[in-house]
């Protein structure tokens, strides 16, 4: 299959909106990262997006929407179905990096949400993902565009990267501003839950409700136990609820190291380890994002793959605070890293 690479021209988008409404694939940009979307509708299509991702058919699609009423055909019982808190944090948090997990209706096939009876849908804030939805014409089921398993593309290279010849087309736009998934929230239960941290944090999404919302305990049940549990976490079984959330992720083809401490400890730590691997015959990286999550999250994805291309075999990476959106992106490289740490 060849490829189309399309820009973000209104007649290409028009194309992209075509292929998806014939039940091809596109490679989408989001504020996230990029998507690789199918009609959301359409079994077939969705099918052949975990084929092309490698993905495990248990792992659900996040449905994609431009406006808040296409939410309404997703849902069990329709506008009516929609809860107060949901629509407080739609009115707030839409569109941006949220998705909600609600009762889905019987529009949606199986093959979408992995065989559950819910559905997760979110509503991106990155003009040309909008505009793509709209020329669709169609609710869009969007995965991250890379193969299963390895770090999220958050440009269009990287999608290519990993996509070219096994997609219809990439739309090739910007790169991802926020650059790691979105939070995804389970609104199904009493209580709200985080079932994958993202930038809408857990201290916003308290701010909005006005009440508690909780980690899924599997997002601190974890090898490191850095986490301190009696933070917010949910009082349940520790199977994660996002099936996604058990598989392996994030991982670039170097081996990677996370280091504790401020930016003198982290360097004296890095070259000591760095010298030892070096003599090993390793080739040896190491990135510091000053503590700051947003500068983290933007780039991490983008320096693992492109490090890959360069043939570094060690990553050393200085941790970030857990606090708010530094949680999240610490999400991501203890994956990343296999839960490798210095201490
Ligand atoms: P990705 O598309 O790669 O960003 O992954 C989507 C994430 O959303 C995965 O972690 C899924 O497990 C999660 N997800 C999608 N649909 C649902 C759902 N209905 N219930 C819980 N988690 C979901
Ligand atoms: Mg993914």
């Amino acid at each position: 299959m060849n490829t189309l690479r399309l820009s973000t021209r209104e007649e290409d988008l028009n194309i992209a909106g075509r292929i998806i409404r014939d039940g091809g694939l596109v490679a989408f940009p989001t504020e996230t990262v990029y998507g690789l979307g199918a009609d959301a509708l359409n079994a077939e299509a969705v099918a052949s997006v975990y084929r092309a991702k490698g993905r495990p058919s248990d792992n659900p699609m996040i449905v994609h929407i431009a406006d808040a009423t296409g939410l309404y055909e997703l849902i069990e019982g329709g506008a009516s179905g929609l809860s107060e808190e949901a629509s407080k944090l739609i009115t707030n948090l839409w569109p941006g990096p949220l998705t909600m997990v609600f009762r889905k209706s019987d529009i949606i096939p199986d093959v979408t949400t992995g065989g559950l009876d819910t559905v997760a849908v979110r509503m991106p804030s990155n003009p040309t993902a909008r505009r793509l939805i709209r020329a669709a014409g169609r609710p869009i089921a969007a995965p991250s565009a890379n193969l299963s398993g390895k770090p999220s593309p958050t440009t269009a290279d990287d999608v290519l990267e990993d996509m070219n010849g096994r997609i219809d087309a990439v739309v090739m736009g910007e790169q991802c501003d926020v650059g790691i998934e979105s939070t995804v929230l389970d609104l199904t239960g009493d209580i709200p839950y985080i079932l994958r941290p993202g930038a809408v944090t857990r201290e916003k999404l308290m701010s909005v409700l006005k009440r508690s919302v909780l980690y899924d305990s599997s997002l601190l049940e974890r090898p490191d136990a850095i986490a301190d549990p009696s933070e917010g976490v949910a009082d349940t079984d520790f199977k994660p609820k996002s099936p996604g959330m058990k598989y392996k992720h994030y991982s670039p083809n170097a081996s990677v190291k996370l280091i504790h401490g401020n930016a003198e400890e982290f360097r004296e730590k890095a070259k000591a380890i760095g010298i030892e691997a070096m003599k090993r015959g390793e080739k040896v990286a190491i990135l510091d994002y000053d503590n700051d999550p947003g500068k983290a999250a933007h780039k991490l994805f983008a320096e693992l793959r492109e490090l890959d291309r360069q043939g570094y075999s060690l990553i050393l990476i200085r941790m970030l605070d857990e606090e708010g959106f530094g949680f999240s992106v610490m999400n991501r490289m203890l994956k990343s890293a296999g839960y490798d740490i210095v201490k």
